[in-house]
């Protein structure tokens, strides 16, 4: 079961500073080539704990329409 809401993360606002990466309880956030933070939706489970912890303020949650 999809989760009903992920995280969408503004490359903009992300410093990479991995906060995000680190505190996600299922491992579903990665930095790809130490630039980009990608999400793996299939495993996230929506907590927002990442959205919570971001100190750039660059991750919204968006609501999924499944
Ligand atoms: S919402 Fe939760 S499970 Fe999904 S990426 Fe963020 S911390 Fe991980
Ligand atoms: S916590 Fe925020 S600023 Fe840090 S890597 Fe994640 S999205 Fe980027």
């Amino acid at each position: 079961m999809p989760a009903s809401q992920l995280p969408v993360i503004s490359p903009q606002r992300c410093t990479v500073c991995g906060d995000c990466v680190a505190c996600c309880p299922v491992d579903c956030l990665w930095l790809h080539q130490n630039a980009q933070v990608v999400v793996v939706p299939h495993t996230c489970v929506g907590c927002a704990v990442c959205a919570a912890v971001c100190p750039a303020n660059a991750i919204a949650m968006r609501v999924q329409d499944w």
